[in-house]
């Protein structure tokens, strides 16, 4: 007798009619026709089966605090800071964790079930990392949760960012992060990158570095971080977040920088949405993107994560946690149109992710933790499309959300009764 049985799945690598057997909290086989009962039996005839959503790179210390205490009127990175800068001293634990909670319960609803968020650990009185580690624990059950130390204001500019981040460490943070570009200096903030890599090895941790969030193609603290990932011996280990600078580099720089990024093993972070959102506006027309350069990266055999970022922030006014959305804008973002790239989104949105922020037993295989989101769509491409309805979040075995399918009755003559967007498509095989 089985736990749980998801019966007759599409699953995101093609195949289809699978059944997947969970016990105890992990799946048990995965294969066509499991005989055998089970306490719990689900039919996800025609229904695309994946693993979770994974987000490698937010910002749960700022999340749904849209407004507070004013919005961004020039809709710049650098307002969205200053602005940031504004609410800071005005927070408190609890306000921190009721909105993190809030922003959980709605990433559970859409399948998310993992996040690695930045922390901003300038502001001494470390409110933010206090609090974020209280959600950390109470939201386990259902969402992993991966905490960066980051030093928004600057590892080097703000006044006690070296200690601070420090002690957000020493508190249990599991991540270094870091911001050069927006150190005072060049100088600063290639010693930025070299001092937060040291600690990295020192601790034992990894390193997600906001890196080169900047239209100006001269921000090169890429290869830095590059560069210190091989001498402190990180690969595999250390996550390059944004690079948006990379869109406006010179080719020939670029054709230098891949091959050291390959050599260190970095994981890139593109944020598509907020990056079309925030980058080219010093730009008249033609407008840049900004986004990093994901087909070439992908390419060269890069891992490529894609990330939230934020949602309804001083930076972003709006997202709904739904990582499809930002599967869509990067579709468009860097023109991955083809079948084969759509499919290749979609495993960046679960697997590619999922590699970014090291998670264990992840996947649809016997032996992983029985994880799984049941989406209204026959395949990938198609949830994608749709950025379909997840109708039901499974963890460790167990229903945590359910969402009734998306119908709409049709009262025209002639037509039929009923509406379901996910009911037909021209085939792509
Ligand atoms: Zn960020």
């Amino acid at each position: 007798m089985f736990d749980l049985v998801v019966r007759n799945a599409n699953l995101p690598d093609g195949r289809e009619g699978v059944d997947i057997a969970v016990q105890s909290g992990r799946i048990v086989a995965v294969e066509s026709a499991i005989a055998g009962a089970a306490q719990t039996e689900i039919d996800a005839t025609g229904r695309l089966v994946t693993p979770p959503f994974v987000d490698p790179h937010f910002h749960m210390d700022a999340t749904l605090s849209l407004g507070l205490p004013r919005m961004n009127t020039s809709g710049t990175l650098l307002e969205g800071i200053a602005l940031w800068g504004e609410l800071r001293p005005t927070l408190t634990k609890d306000a921190l964790i009721e909105r993190a909670l809030r922003y959980c319960d709605l990433a559970v609803s859409q399948g998310l079930l993992a996040v690695r968020s930045h922390i901003d650990t300038s502001d001494p009185r470390l409110v933010t990392a206090e609090a974020l580690l209280e959600v950390r624990d109470m939201v386990a059950p259902y969402l992993t949760l991966q905490l960066v130390a980051f030093p928004q204001d600057g590892y080097y500019r703000a006044p006690d960012g070296v200690a601070s981040l420090s002690r957000a460490l020493d508190m249990g943070l599991d991540v270094v992060g870091g911001i050069p570009h927006f150190e005072r200096t060049m100088a600063d903030g290639t010693a930025s990158v070299e001092a937060l890599c040291r600690i990295a090895a020192d601790r034992g941790l990894p390193v997600d570095i906001h890196c080169d969030e900047t239209d100006d193609p001269m921000s090169r603290h890429v290869e830095t971080l590059a560069a210190q990932t091989v001498r402190f011996g990180l690969h595999g280990r250390v996550v390059g977040s944004h690079l948006t600078s990379m869109h406006s580099m010179d080719n020939y720089y670029v054709s230098k920088l891949i091959p050291m990024m390959v050599e260190a093993g970095l994981h890139a972070v593109a944020n598509p949405l907020i990056n079309i959102m925030l980058q080219g506006r010093h730009d008249t027309y033609p407008k840049r993107r900004g986004m990093t350069r994901v087909p070439e990266l992908l390419a060269a055999g890069i891992n490529v994560g894609f990330g939230h970022d934020c949602v309804m922030d001083p930076w972003y006014s709006m997202g709904s946690a739904d990582m499809l959305e930002v599967g869509h804008m990067a579709i468009h973002v860097a023109q991955m149109a083809s079948i084969t790239d759509k499919r290749k989104v979609f495993e960046i949105l679960t697997y590619g992710n999922a590699r970014v922020m090291g998670l264990e037993g992840y996947g649809i295989e016997a032996g992983c933790h029985a994880d799984l989101v049941i989406l209204q769509a026959r395949d990938a491409v198609e949830a994608l499309r749709l950025k379909a309805n997840r109708l039901t979040v499974i963890r460790r075995g167990k229903v945590i959300a359910e969402t009734p399918a998306r119908l709409t009755a049709l009262t025209l003559a002639g037509r039929p009764a009923q509406v379901d967007a996910s009911g037909y498509a021209p085939s792509t095989k």
